[in-house]
C-alpha cells in the first residue's frame, strides 16, 4: 500500500504540480494516529508492504517516526520511502536507525540547470548528496528516472550510469498522463532499452522476478546495479498489479489512474473492524485495469484529474 502523508512538497516540478499545490489544512489531513490505525487495519488483512509517499515526505515533521511505528506493526515487513531527495542528508542516519527498508530517489538530469527549471526550484547537488549517502548506508537504494522528451533523452544513458557508479538499480518510469503531465511528453521504455543497448550490448533480462513491484530488470556485466523499466503505458502490468493507495486526506484508491475511491474518514470512527470491512470492500472495488488508453469520448470520464502529489505517485 502506498501511503501519502502530506501533499505538500518543497519542489514544483514541471509535469506534477508547476503551479505548487492547493492549500489543505492540516484539519483535512490524517493524523500520525489516524495513519497508524488504517496500516494496522490494512495489515491485518494481509497487506505487509507500505511505501510512504506524497509530496514529498520529508517536509512532514516527525515522519520518520511514523515510519519506525509502521514497521513495528504485526504483519508489515516492509517500510519503504519515495523522496526527491533534497532532504535526504538530514534524514539518513535516522533512517538507517530505524531500519527503514529502501528509498527510491527520483532524479530526471545531471544538469544542475535542467534540475532547477524541472524541479521548480531544486539544487542537483543536494539530491546527488542524497543518493551518494543512501547508497553508502547500505540501506536499498533506487533512483526512479521519468523520461521525457525534448528534455532528459540525451541523459538516459549517463542516468543509467549511475547503476555502475553507485551500485544501485535505476529504474526508468513511461510518464503517465496524471495531473500536470501529458502522455505525448513520455518515452516509451522499449525505446530506451534499445538506446541503452548501444552502450551497454549486453544488457538482457533478469529473469528473476524482485520484489512486489511491476518493474522488469535487465542487467549488463559492466554494471554493478540493475536497469528496472516501469511501462505504465507501453506494457499494461495491471494484470499483476496489487497495489492501492491512501492520499493524505484519506481516500483509499484502488487504481492511480481513476478518480474512484473510498474516503475512510467516517469509518475512523467507528470501531476496527469496521473501519476493516470499509477497507476490504475498498479493495475489491480494484479495476481490472488502468484507463490511461482512453479519452473522454470513449464514455464517461473517471480519470483521475488530480495531482500526482494529492493523490500519492
Ligand atoms: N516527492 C517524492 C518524489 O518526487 O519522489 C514522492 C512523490 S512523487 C509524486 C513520486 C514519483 O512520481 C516521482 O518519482 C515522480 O517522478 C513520479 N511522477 C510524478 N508525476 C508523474 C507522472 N505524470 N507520471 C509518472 N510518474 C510521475
Ligand atoms: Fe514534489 Fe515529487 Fe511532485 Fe516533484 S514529483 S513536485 S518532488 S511531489
Amino acid at each position: 500500500m502506498r501511503v501519502s502523508i502530506t501533499d505538500r512538497c518543497d519542489l514544483r516540478c514541471r509535469y506534477c504540480m508547476p503551479d505548487g499545490c492547493e492549500k489543505v489544512p492540516m484539519s483535512h489531513i490524517l493524523t500520525y494516529e489516524e495513519i497508524i490505525r488504517i496500516c494496522r487495519a490494512a495489515a491485518r488483512l494481509g497487506i505487509s508492504r507500505i511505501k510512504i509517499t506524497g509530496g514529498e515526505p520529508f517536509v512532514r515533521l516527525g515522519c520518520t517516526d511514523l515510519m519506525k511505528k509502521l514497521k513495528a506493526l504485526d504483519g508489515i515487513e516492509e517500510v519503504t520511502v519515495t523522496t526527491n531527495g533534497q532532504q535526504l542528508e538530514n534524514y539518513i542516519d535516522e533512517l538507517k536507525d530505524i531500519g527503514i527498508d529502501g528509498i527510491n530517489i527520483s532524479l530526471d538530469t545531471l544538469d544542475p540547470g535542467k534540475f532547477e527549471y524541472i524541479t521548480g526550484r531544486g539544487q542537483l547537488e543536494k539530491t546527488l548528496r542524497g543518493i551518494e549517502l543512501a547508497a553508502a548506508s547500505g540501506i536499498k537504494t533506487k533512483i526512479n528516472v521519468l523520461p521525457q522528451k525534448g528534455f532528459n533523452e540525451d541523459e538516459l544513458a549517463d542516468l543509467a550510469g549511475l547503476a555502475g557508479k553507485y551500485g544501485i538499480d535505476v529504474r526508468f518510469i513511461e510518464l503517465m498522463p496524471v495531473g500536470a503531465a501529458s502522455a505525448e511528453n513520455g518515452i516509451s521504455n522499449p525505446y530506451i532499452l534499445k538506446m541503452l543497448r548501444e552502450r551497454w550490448p549486453d544488457l538482457e533480462s533478469d529473469p528473476e522476478t524482485r520484489g512486489n513491484g511491476p518493474a522488469v530488470y535487465y542487467k549488463s556485466k559492466s554494471l554493478k546495479g540493475d536497469i528496472g523499466f516501469i511501462s505504465a503505458m507501453h506494457g499494461k502490468f495491471c494484470e499483476y498489479c496489487n497495489r492501492v493507495r491512501l492520499t493524505s486526506q484519506g481516500q483509499l484508491k484502488p487504481c492511480l489512474s481513476y478518480d474512484s475511491g473510498t474516503d475512510l474518514v467516517p469509518y475512523l470512527k467507528g470501531s476496527d473492524d469496521e473501519l476493516m470491512e470499509a477497507l476490504r470492500g475498498a479493495i475489491m472495488k480494484k479495476p481490472e485495469a488502468h484507463c490511461f488508453d482512453k479519452t473522454e469520448t470513449d464514455g464517461d470520464d473517471h480519470a483521475e484529474h488530480r495531482l500526482m502529489s494529492q493523490i500519492g505517485g
